[in-house]
């Protein structure tokens, strides 16, 4: 991480701040969210990709975050504000009530030692498949609860032929998502190690993730 300080992420929430991480590159982090909270995170140096889970905190192992149904309903695969993530149950989890970003990707999922091995002939490289599963097994799920993901951050273009690429994210220093949990949640973050693709400008950056309660407009 930099010395040089950041923008003061918080100054624009009015609502009380229950946790207020940094997380490392390569890091992870989980937590309960409970419905009405939200989730602020920040992307500090830009071009950094956020892999991201949620689970119904009272059904964790039935309703999932639904990769298909909230891509149904926003009607885009390149979520922004007002957009939901929906779960298995095509129920709302949370609302993106916030982005300074504008590009985010849905279809990618997760890296992993096994996709950076076949991809780049590497052994045993930190990955996000292997951050969610020590995250699920903070809240007593296993490997077999994980579920393809949405990716905050993470530019992965379709063109009008069909083809795709993970290209370099859109994000500058300081770009924010704020999402509000809709039911009580489970929420796992992946911040991503991949420095093999463009998807963390090849080389992975710090995020800072804020955990707030209350009444706030974000807008
Ligand atoms: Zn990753």
């Amino acid at each position: 991480m930099r010395d040089a300080p950041y923008p003061d992420p918080t100054a624009a929430l009015p609502g009380s701040i229950l946790r207020d991480d940094v997380v490392p590159a390569g890091g992870y982090w989980s937590r309960r969210l409970p419905r009405g909270d939200g989730l602020r995170i920040v992307d500090l140096e830009g071009r950094q990709a956020v892999d991201f889970l949620a689970y119904d905190a009272n059904a964790p192992k039935a309703n999932r975050y639904n990769v298909g149904n909230t891509v149904k309903f926003a009607g885009t695969i390149y979520l922004t504000a007002g957009h939901q993530l929906f779960d298995d149950a095509a129920r709302p989890m949370m609302t993106i009530l916030a982005d300074t970003c504008g590009r985010h990707d849905t279809l990618a999922g997760c890296c992993s030692a096994e996709a950076n091995l076949r991809r780049y002939g590497k052994q045993a490289t930190p990955n996000c498949k292997s951050n969610f599963i020590k995250g699920l097994g903070e809240h007593g799920l296993s490997p077999r609860d994980l579920v393809m993901n949405v990716n905050f951050f993470m530019n992965v273009p379709v063109r009008m032929d069909g083809t795709t690429a993970i290209d370099e994210g859109w994000s500058r220093p300081g770009d924010r998502i704020d999402l509000r949990a809709e039911m009580d949640l489970i929420c796992l973050i992946s911040n991503c190690p991949q420095a093999d693709n463009p998807c963390c400008g090849y080389n992975p950056t710090p995020i800072r993730i804020i955990h707030w309660h209350g009444s706030v407009d974000t807008a």
